[in-house]
């Protein structure tokens, strides 16, 4: 960050046992048309008044957001949904009784109440409802849904700590409140039951084939392209990002690969499951986590790659994991930030 705008206060908060007082205090600041960022199962999110057209601008200003990037709506109750959205499917209600409290956002007809700048001029909304304790207290004392994007600089990595959001937000925000490590560290998946069939807009922590056994078929939207919701966007972080697919002779690329660019002078970083850490000289290895545990990857993922920018790494070769199951999600999130793919 340049120069401080504001003072930020940092709260520390337990998301076992949330101390109400503090959580309280950053309610009220939520009502008031502040910015407050907390933490959520997924990755920690930039809220505010999510019916407050004012307080929301904010956000978009602080994370250097485009206007046309609309925003989830997090709620603490199901029947908040309903609110907020029109003409919901009969399959809604199966999906919110499975898998609310948790990381699967709808996509759904907005109801009047919402303002544009929220959905980015769509006529459909995102919501959710968080499975944590920090988030619900906030949204239950704020008494309002609350618009929360990733609290990270449009662009970079999700954080998946308190430090990665002050690193991006200090001196720009109200409230940081610091609850800890998310438990997931990805982002929900979006799903759109606007159409027909129902389309995962964004994969995330609800996995498809969980949601095929109550939706029977769903479509995928593709990662590779652009799509009028900018589920898709991709980014550019600070360092060049090459992801070698998962072929044969895999990791006998990506050492050719380091060698080759070594030579152009770079600061070179690889990032590996744990069973090829060894394979590597010259370069600054990171482990994501055991091939076997894709659950722990993901978690790591968005730290990894921060850590990777800290250290002023020029170019990062990152070990492209199969498009299965939470290798799906790893590979999306991948593919947003990538430069260039290597089959
Ligand atoms: P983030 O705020 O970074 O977690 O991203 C939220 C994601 O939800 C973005 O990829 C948006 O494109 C998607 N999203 C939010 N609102 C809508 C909507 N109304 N229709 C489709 N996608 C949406
Ligand atoms: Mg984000």
């Amino acid at each position: 960050m340049g120069k401080k705008l504001k003072e930020t206060i940092v709260f520390q908060i337990n998301s076992k046992i949330p101390q109400l007082t503090k959580i309280r205090k950053a309610a009220s600041v939520i009502k008031q048309g502040g910015v407050v960022a907390f933490p959520t199962e997924t990755v920690y999110g930039l809220g505010a008044d999510g019916l407050n057209a004012k307080a929301c601008a904010r956000i978009f200003l602080v994370k250097k957001r485009p206007a046309n990037v609309p925003l989830i709506l997090h709620v603490d109750g199901k029947e908040h949904l309903f609110d907020l959205t029109d003409k919901v499917p009969r399959e809604t209600e199966e999906l919110i009784d499975k898998f609310w409290p948790g990381p699967l956002t709808l996509v759904l007809h907005k109801s009047r109440i919402i303002p544009q700048i929220v959905t980015g001029g769509l006529n459909t909304v995102a919501v959710r409802m968080p499975d944590n304790l920090i988030a619900l207290n906030l949204i239950k004392y704020a008494q309002t849904p609350i618009a929360a994007p990733s609290a990270n600089l449009f662009g970079g990595h999700s954080p998946t700590c308190a430090q990665h959001v002050i690193d991006d937000l200090d001196g720009s925000v109200d409230i940081i409140i610091d609850g800890g490590k998310t438990n997931l560290g990805m982002e929900s998946t979006v799903l759109d039951l606007t159409v027909k069939p129902f389309k995962i807009l964004r994969p995330g922590g609800v996995l498809e084939r969980d949601l095929k056994k109550i939706l029977g078929k769903i479509k995928i939207a593709d990662s590779t392209k652009k799509n009028k919701y900018r589920t898709n966007m991709s980014f550019s972080p600070s360092a060049k990002i090459i992801v070698v697919e998962k072929t044969k002779g895999q990791i006998n690329k990506m050492q050719k690969l380091v060698l080759k660019l070594i030579k152009s002078e770079k600061k070179i970083g690889v990032i590996v499951t744990e069973e090829n850490k060894n394979e590597f000289n010259n370069c600054l290895v990171k482990v994501m986590g055991p091939e076997k545990d894709l659950k722990t990857c993901a978690l790591n993922l968005f730290s990894t790659l921060r850590s990777f920018d800290k250290e002023k790494i020029d170019i990062v070769i990152a070990q492209g994991i199969k498009r299965k199951d939470i290798g799906l999600v790893i590979m999306n999130r991948l593919q947003k930030v990538t430069n260039k793919n290597i089959k």
